[in-house]
């Protein structure tokens, strides 16, 4: 690596005391970024793009006060990062678990920016969300914690300058709870938020789009090497809303999914899941032993998916959730494809050995991507007052997303023919937000 990167990163690395997250997503960018700028771009170098890029336009922190249903008074922590807004209002999901902090959604926001950017969308970037556990919370008590979240933000977002929606620990009910909230404060039905309930503003296929979008992704990773997803075996990781419809799509193509999962442990049913049997691990909420009792499979307490033997491994749960150690395993058992559901869920020493293994690679910013499109289809309905077909909106998802893949290959494939997609991607998506920040002038 040059001596420009040596000392970016010893910049940004002092600028961020404290936050391994992000780090670790700025030095998996800026690996390729920084060539590239060396290369083809120096007036970028220059103008500081990647010292700008790389400091959010604002960081707001707020006190969230509710109380639970024993009448007790809880506090917590509230954030938005305004990442940046090059190319249109912040967007971004926000996520509720004891896990966040500001490294986290620093990460999140800046992987935002290359992601959103990628979908050819107007879309800025940012993230939020809150250090609160909705595990063991009732109805109410959700319900308080999101009116009272939403009553600091609403002063910072708005249709056109941040468009917030869904995350870990955020979906529709969540959505529902501060769009109510939203409304009362401002006495407005605007597309501030996406991820709505179809009923209320919302698109068809937003609940669908991160994993529909993650398999047509890796679709057409594989269709551009004479290969299909018939008959292949998929290992998936999460049991949320991403794996659900990744597993889903997935079945109707052909594969046959053998693993669902949560922190606790893993499901794997060698005689494939279908979509009776993952609507009924929905109905378990987080007890996913009780599969066993109603079909014949394994539950593996304390384990990770990726020692079961799968073609396709998709990581749908949270970051950093699959390492050196994983990816060596399933390279073992004839892995050909890792394709990231999650949000950098491959350890920064996992993904140098994919790269090294030459094994398909999708990164999340790329084969994630569905859905926040979807969320950017969801501003333009709601800014032309009407709602598209579930068939429109897919048909429009499928494209995004065989356009995403393109992009990565054009910046992606070298001089052999061998695509690197985490290069791809990171360019792809850095060049469109750095030609507008040159533009807009600072
Ligand atoms: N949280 C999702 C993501 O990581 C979706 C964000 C959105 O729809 O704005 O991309």
């Amino acid at each position: 690596m040059s001596s420009y990167f040596e000392s970016f990163i010893d910049y940004v690395t002092v600028r961020n005391p404290n936050q391994p997250e992000y780090l670790q997503a700025v030095r998996e960018v800026t690996e390729d970024i920084i060539p590239y700028m060396e290369a083809n771009a120096v007036d970028l170098i220059d103008a500081k793009l990647l010292e700008r890029i790389s400091e959010p336009e604002r960081v707001i922190s707020f006190r969230v006060v509710w109380m639970d249903d024993d009448n007790n008074v809880q506090v917590n922590r509230g954030y938005r990062v305004q990442m940046n807004s090059a190319l249109g209002p912040y967007k971004g999901g926000l996520r509720f678990s004891p896990t966040v902090d500001l490294s986290v959604l620093k990460f999140l926001a800046f992987e935002q920016t290359f992601k959103n950017s990628l979908t050819g969308l107007p879309l800025g970037a940012g993230k939020g969300g809150a250090d609160f556990d909705p595990k063991g919370k009732s109805d109410n008590e959700i319900m308080r914690f999101c009116q009272s979240f939403m009553t600091e933000l609403f002063r910072h977002i708005g249709a056109d300058t941040d468009v917030p929606a869904g995350d870990i620990g955020v979906g529709e009910r969540e959505i529902g709870y501060l769009f109510g909230q939203y409304k009362r404060l401002r006495n407005n039905f605007t597309g501030v938020l996406t991820g709505k309930g179809p009923a209320w503003g919302g698109s068809f296929i937003r609940p669908e789009a991160t994993g529909f979008g993650l398999l047509y992704f890796v679709e057409r990773m594989f269709y551009e090497t004479q290969n299909t997803l018939k008959g292949k075996t998929v290992a998936i990781s999460g049991a949320g809303n991403v794996a659900y419809y990744a597993a889903l799509k997935a079945i109707s193509l052909g594969a046959k999914v053998v693993t669902i999962s949560n922190s606790n442990g893993t499901i794997y049913d060698e005689h494939g899941f279908s979509q009776e049997k993952l609507d009924y691990v929905n109905t378990l909420k987080r007890n996913l032993e009780a599969y066993t009792t109603r079909f014949p499979a394994e539950y593996h307490e304390g384990k990770k998916p990726w020692q079961f033997a799968c073609d396709i491994a998709l990581p749908c749960a949270t970051q950093n959730e699959l390492d050196e150690q994983d990816v060596r395993q399933l390279l073992k058992n004839g892995c050909i494809c890792i394709a990231e559901g999650a949000n950098m869920p491959c350890t920064e020493l996992a993904v140098k050995a994919i790269l090294k293994s030459k094994i398909l690679y999708a990164p999340g910013k790329a084969a994630n991507a569905g859905g926040v499109a979807v969320s950017g289809l969801e501003m333009s309905q709601n800014r032309v007052g009407q709602q598209w077909t579930a068939d429109k909106v897919d048909g429009k998802l499928k494209k995004i997303m065989q356009e995403i893949h393109d992009t990565c290959v054009h910046y992606g494939k070298d001089k052999n023919g061998v695509i690197n997609y985490l290069k791809g991607a990171n360019i792809g998506g850095f060049v469109k937000v750095a030609t507008a920040m040159k533009a807009q002038g600072f």
